[in-house]
């Protein structure tokens, strides 16, 4: 048994990033200004979006996306329940109604039939949520909004780099909102990216992201002053500093090799696991890249004789940190007492939520960690087997 504990989460941060916020903090400009404009640059050419907007979260990008698109008072957005609590809140900033839809037990991403029945002549989005990396079926998704004529906001979080039948995420939906939040692909301590190829959105974002500002307006009215603006709308402050933007530019240089290594990593989990049948692994389905964000495995509990937390535990007494994503929005309080949303109505999830372990996947890990953990789990299996 391993002797120091394997945090389920470490970044990858090099000399390069130490580099990068160094320049940044000799340069004396601390905020958005010229790292952040390069980082959205680089970013619009890595998914092949026309236009990227550099904010302080993902949270801040679906918020911005949903209120771009005039989501508001009496809306509903249809949102999965197998996802974080980022995903569903900003509908309710906006004053719209989440309603929650269930996954496909397999995938654990958003059931399109069940978005099919979920639409109203309220609905005014739909939010996909590539779970762990994997691409929801979006043809199928893009064609019921289609035919509503409603937009599609991607929350990308975990899809970045991900693709679909050829097609980078971030060049599917209306907008798309990634994440670079610690524990995700690739990070900036805190921060997050919209992508769009829609002008007036992506200037509806650029303005609300900053105070409803109009840096247009001043140049239309004093072309010498620059302590002179409008504000327009009541804007967010969700811009995205240089700091964080220096990081996030070595960061996205990496983000190849990152993937590369995390592929790696579930390729020998995946033919690991292959001989227990008290273990489903997640696969990769045909024609998808699969970012491999998260590494979800679910248990069987009737050939188990140990819970998942058990199984949690078991896997920490051997010195393996792991964690569950996600606890479905409908089991929470908030859901639950304000929206009424009960366990058995979305009985996919409700089931999942029982069976699901996230297990260690990040580039910083050794092969003899990424060995320790398939031995932890092959003699947790062993020992507990019915
Ligand atoms: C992490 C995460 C978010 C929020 O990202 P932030 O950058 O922390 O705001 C949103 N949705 C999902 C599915 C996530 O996992």
């Amino acid at each position: 048994m391993r002797k120091n504990f394997l945090p389920f989460h470490l970044p990858s941060l090099g000399a390069e990033e130490h580099r990068a916020v160094e320049e940044v903090l000799r340069s004396g400009w601390l905020t958005t200004g010229p790292r952040a404009k390069q980082f959205e640059e680089n970013f619009a050419g890595f998914v092949g979006c026309k236009y990227a907007l550099a904010v302080n979260s993902a949270t801040a990008a679906l918020h911005l996306a949903l209120e771009a698109i005039g989501v508001g008072s009496g809306g509903e957005v249809i949102v999965p329940t197998m996802t974080f609590a980022a995903s569903a809140e900003v509908a309710i900033y906006l004053n719209a109604h989440p309603v929650l839809v269930d996954c496909v037990p397999d995938t654990l991403n958003m059931d399109p039939a069940a978005v099919q029945r979920s639409i109203t002549p309220r609905t005014q989005a739909i939010m996909p949520v590539h779970f762990a990396g994997l691409p929801c079926d979006m043809d199928a998704i893009l064609e019921v909004a289609r035919a509503c004529n409603v937009r599609v906001i991607e929350d990308a979080a975990h899809a970045f780099p991900s693709s679909y039948r050829g097609r980078t995420i971030g060049t599917l939906g209306d907008i798309t909102c990634f994440s670079f939040y610690v524990t995700k692909t690739i990070t900036t301590g805190e921060g997050g990216m919209i992508a769009t190829d829609n002008e007036e959105w992506a200037n509806r974002m650029r303005i609300m992201s900053l105070h409803g500002i109009s840096k247009d307006a001043w140049k239309r009215y004093m072309a010498e002053g620059s302590w002179y603006y409008e504000i327009l709308y009541p804007g967010f402050k969700y811009n995205l500093t240089d700091l964080a933007a220096a990081i996030g530019i070595e960061q996205l240089r990496k983000a190849t090799q990152f993937y590369q290594a995390r592929a790696r990593i579930a390729e020998l989990y995946t033919s690991s696991f292959q001989d227990l049948p008290e273990i489903r692994a997640p696969k990769c389905s045909d024609g998808m890249v699969h970012s491999w964000h998260l590494y979800v495995v679910q248990l069987e509990p009737t050939r188990l004789r140990i819970t998942r937390d058990q199984f949690i535990e078991k896997l920490r007494e051997q010195n393996i940190g792991t964690s569950v994503h996600f606890i479905p929005l409908h089991l929470h309080p908030l859901y639950r007492d304000r929206y009424g949303y009960r366990p058995e109505t979305f009985p996919n999830a409700t089931a999942a939520y029982e069976r699901i372990v996230s297990l260690p996947i990040y580039p910083a890990m050794s092969p003899q960690d990424v060995q320790d953990v398939v031995d932890a789990v092959r003699t947790t299996v062993k020992e507990n087997r019915r």
